[in-house]
């Protein structure tokens, strides 16, 4: 079924989409009031203390409450703040009352402020610690256009420097809460078995009638992060025993759009992970990789990427690996993808369309939040069913494929490389000569 979204008046949204199995709800519900909305840590912050005590309820009720009412949890990002929870019918309103008290009935106490900051700080440092070892997050983050000088610039401005966060008032939360929670700014995500008229009444009655009509507050449009980076190599250099790497082909596009619900780089992408003459079985061959995978990636805006990664044991491979690359790109783009490539990857897809959905409510209504962020309601991943899908699925071809094979792997598009670990960076080659290898120049 189509994704429903249903405006208020007031421009109090709700997105919801009915689930078919079980007797269970997923609600998700909150304000535009995300980190983008203040870049200090406040709007994170703001979510912790959201569990720290109500007008009803000491902070050791809510941790009872999590436990006899009904677990909720909170999510903040970029654009939006929410509490969630995902429960029986039977405890929906429960759940809806809990979810209400917190949001408006919070009092954001000094007392609490201090601890909750120290809990904070110990979020940042395990964050940092991640990221610095995340292959995709330092790549795509040194070749995207820039929302953070550093990790640690990152993390201070999502989650606040110590001194923003020793500084905590409760007056800087109240404030924050009014200038946030108007009709306008606010959204819920629902995954229901219910229909949608009792999500509409539940809304109404724990949430919008808690919400003044009269102000109206400002929703920051999204804002995309293509690759921008001249064409480039990235050494991380950590103590990881084996030797990640990325490889990015960028191919610039006037409309992302077109690519979103488009089959061919998906054809492409199975070929080059199942047809033994190429990338996957290749590597595998020669024994340089246990795990390798080739994805693509739609940056939203101006570009899309064609991504190899893989892991292997020594520095040595990595050339091994990128000549192997290249190899697969020139056999692609002799044979291309026939028919009965196509017929191979529709009859693979249909099967798996055709297995039983093991997505559970909260699945869903994680997916309707993750998707709201970027098309808000215009997103195209909400017209998306099982027979527009279809329909797609078969508007791919061999043309379409070679179209495709054409333009992204063509040595005009830029390169960009990321390799992490602990390697002698004497090893590693110069961009122009990784290019070399992928596009197989002279
Ligand atoms: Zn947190």
């Amino acid at each position: 079924m189509r994704v429903k979204i249903h405006k208020f008046p007031s421009g109090a949204t709700i997105v919801y989409k009915h689930f078919p199995r079980g007797s269970a709800s997923a609600i998700y519900v909150g304000f535009h009031c995300g980190t983008n909305y203040l870049e200090n840590g406040l709007p994170h912050a703001f979510e912790h203390m959201l569990f720290q005590g109500t007008k009803n309820r000491t902070r050791e009720q809510i941790v009872e409450d999590r436990n006899k009412v009904c677990y909720l949890n909170a999510v903040t990002s970029c654009f939006l703040m929410l509490i969630k929870y995902y429960t029986s019918n039977r405890k929906l309103d429960a759940g809806a009352e809990f979810a209400s008290d917190l949001l408006f009935n919070s009092t954001f106490d000094q007392r609490n402020i201090k601890e909750e900051a120290n809990v904070i700080k110990e979020e940042r440092s395990m964050r940092c610690e991640k990221d610095r070892r995340t292959l995709t997050y330092r790549h795509f983050n040194l070749f995207c256009e820039k929302r953070y000088e550093s990790i640690e610039d990152e993390a201070a401005k999502l989650l606040g420097t110590d001194e923003v966060l020793d500084n905590l008032k409760t007056a800087d939360f109240v404030e924050y809460k009014n200038k946030h929670f108007t009709q306008n700014k606010f959204i819920m995500f629902a995954s229901s078995t219910l229909p949608f008229y009792k999500i509409k009444r539940l809304c109404k009655k724990y949430f919008l009638s808690k919400i003044s009509e009269k102000r109206k507050g400002e929703i920051l449009a999204y804002k995309p992060h293509p690759i921008v980076a001249k064409e480039g190599i990235n050494l991380v250099k950590n103590d990881n025993k084996s030797i990640k790497c990325i490889v990015t082909i960028k191919l610039d596009v006037p409309d992302p759009k077109v690519y979103i619900n488009d089959f061919s780089h998906k054809i492409v992408r199975w070929n080059l992970l199942m047809k033994p003459e190429l990338y996957f079985y290749q590597l595998r061959e020669k024994g340089l990789i246990y795990h390798a995978s080739a994805y693509y990636c739609n940056h939203i805006a101006k570009n899309i990427s064609f991504n190899f990664s893989f892991e292997t044991s020594q520095i040595e491979n990595v050339e091994k690996i990128i000549d192997i690359i290249g190899d697969s790109i020139s056999r692609l783009k002799t044979d291309y993808v026939s028919s009965g490539d196509i017929s191979a990857f529709r009859y693979n897809y249909e099967t798996e369309e055709d297995l039983p959905d093991t997505s559970s409510n909260d699945d869903d209504a994680n997916f309707l939040f993750d998707a709201y962020e970027v098309y808000r309601e215009n997103n195209p991943y909400y017209k998306n069913t099982k027979k527009s899908r279809r329909k797609d699925l078969y508007k791919a071809n061999e043309k379409t494929c070679k179209d495709f094979i054409d333009k992204m792997f063509n040595k005009d598009n830029d390169i960009y490389i990321t390799i992490m670990g602990d390697f002698d960076e004497k090893k590693v080659k110069s961009i122009k000569d990784y290019k070399k290898l992928i596009f197989k120049e002279k």
